[in-house]
């Protein structure tokens, strides 16, 4: 006899760097919860899980604003958070935090598996700096014009208006988040991801897809197969 089948069901974690609202909940909880509820009522055994992102650099640009420090913001969003997606009986097994002991363990865990089968390089980058702030400017504290679109507030890790993936130096005229000066280049080391290593790998994975994923979710990540993968920065300079 087959054993009894089991299904993850895991939503986008929010940052928390300020409540969520109906767009969140629609867009990131609402099919998921669908889904698991369907599945749970069919017998399967369903895990939904999520939490809030308490890292990052929207947290640490909200806490400035706010002046309070980053972790006071992100417990008191987590709260506000969790309320939210309780009070709208969101169906989640488990709701929790990016700074649980469990996550930490788990990413760590991660991180080293990864590093011990070869898939993390050490790299140097180029990044932009704020000479006025005297700080590196990662992803979202920098702004500037998208390089596709023209889009004149697009952020240094995406363009909101075209969805396009961006690096702070893709930007045209770009600006400090906090200051609004012009940033310098400066050269900084970083743990990179290999992602290059595994275009294949997902090329041959996505091919039997098609049944049950949305067609524009397959042509997205064919689109950005085709485009060919590039390894990715997965650290921060210190914020
Ligand atoms: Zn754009
Ligand atoms: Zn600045």
């Amino acid at each position: 006899m087959e054993g009894k089948r089991k299904i993850l069901v895991t939503t986008a974690w929010p940052y928390g760097n300020g409540p969520i609202h109906l767009g969140h909940f629609t867009g990131m909880v609402l099919p998921a919860d669908i889904f698991a509820r369907y599945h749970r009522m069919k017998g399967t055994d369903v895990a939904m899980v999520s939490g809030t992102d308490m890292h990052g650099t929207p947290i640490a640009l909200k806490a400035e604003e706010e002046d309070v420090s980053p972790e006071k913001l992100s417990k008191k969003y987590h709260k506000i958070i969790k309320k939210s997606l309780e009070d709208m009986e969101a169906s989640y097994d488990l709701y929790t935090k990016t700074t649980t002991d469990n996550h930490k363990k788990t990413v760590q865990t991660f991180f080293n598996t990864i590093k011990q089968n070869g898939f993390i390089k050490n790299k140097t980058m180029e990044m932009l700096y704020c000479e006025n702030d005297e700080r590196f400017l990662p992803d979202r504290f920098v702004e500037g014009e998208c390089p596709y679109c023209g889009a004149e507030d697009a952020k240094g890790d995406q363009c909101d208006s075209c969805g396009r993936t961006l690096d702070p130096l893709d930007l045209i005229d770009p600006y400090c988040s906090i200051c609004g000066e012009t940033p310098e280049i400066r050269e900084s080391d970083h743990y990179f991801l290999k992602l290059s290593e595994f275009e294949d790998k997902l090329e041959d994975w996505i091919e039997d897809k098609s049944g049950n994923w949305k067609t524009n979710v397959i042509n997205f990540t064919k689109q950005w197969l085709d485009e060919g993968l590039e390894d990715r920065p997965i650290t921060r300079d210190g914020i």
